[in-house]
């Protein structure tokens, strides 16, 4: 996610469009993907959740997460993504920033938006999707996007966000929560964002979902200072509100 790396860490977060229920094959926009059968399973969450005492290296990688995941089906259950506390309402905050490069489609919330830059990013750089997603894990208590879909695996090239959504959705849902209700707001300096706003606002609350009533989109600019008033950026943040079903 950060844009001072050559390859954004979010955006080889992102996997291709992806069912937990069977392979399937997703169109999204520029490229198409495989879907694998369920690739993180809760066991494999839960192995990657990160405790006080486990530094962030000695995380295992999306791939051996994946096998561990894939091994362990056939086994029962000994862990979930249950929360270790079950508290009736959790808090998600989530930030992504990507950096905005010429031949790259724009794209917001899974919606294109005609703009002469777009996310350089390994994955579609949905940064809006991004940090909703990061939102959602942290309200869970998992790790963050990078660490559950790193960039340092060729198969997540390209791949749609959409497929990120779906899966933290699946994780909200499994732990026993339910969205109560969502505020993201983007920072861009161009383009406007008021004729899509409506448009990403469906697209994000289909994703999700939830009733559009509880999803909300904001935008402004940066007063064209810095990186994202200098349309060389752009940032979202979104914070959720999940309640115990
Ligand atoms: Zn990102």
């Amino acid at each position: 996610m950060a844009a001072a790396t050559a390859t954004p860490l979010c955006a080889s977060t992102l996997p291709p469009h992806y069912s937990n229920t069977s392979p399937k094959s997703f169109n999204h926009s520029h490229f198409t993907v495989a879907v694998p059968r369920n690739i993180f399973s809760s066991s494999s969450i839960s192995s990657l959740r990160q405790s006080k005492t486990t530094p962030l290296s000695a995380l295992p990688s999306v791939s051996a997460a994946a096998t561990t995941a894939l091994d362990a089906e056939q086994a029962p259950s000994e862990v979930s993504a249950t929360p270790s506390k079950a508290l009736p309402f959790r808090v998600g905050h989530g930030f992504d920033l990507h950096r905005l490069e010429p031949g790259y489609p724009l794209i917001i919330g899974g919606i294109n938006i005609p703009h002469e830059k777009g996310c350089e990013a390994h994955s579609d750089g949905d940064v809006l999707l991004h940090c909703v997603v990061d939102a959602i894990l942290g309200a869970l208590g998992l790790p963050d996007i990078g660490q559950i879909f790193p960039d340092s695996d060729p198969k997540w090239k390209g791949a749609a966000s959409s497929v990120f959504i779906k899966e933290a959705v699946r994780l909200m849902h499994e732990a026993g929560y339910e969205l109560g209700n969502l505020d993201a707001t983007l920072i861009l300096q161009r383009p406007k964002l008021s004729p899509h706003k409506e448009a990403i606002r469906a697209n994000l609350s289909e994703l999700l979902g939830a009733d559009p009533a509880v999803v909300n989109l904001k935008a402004k600019t940066h007063e064209k200072v810095d990186s994202l008033g200098e349309n060389r950026s752009i940032a979202a943040h979104t914070v959720v509100l999940l309640m115990k079903k």
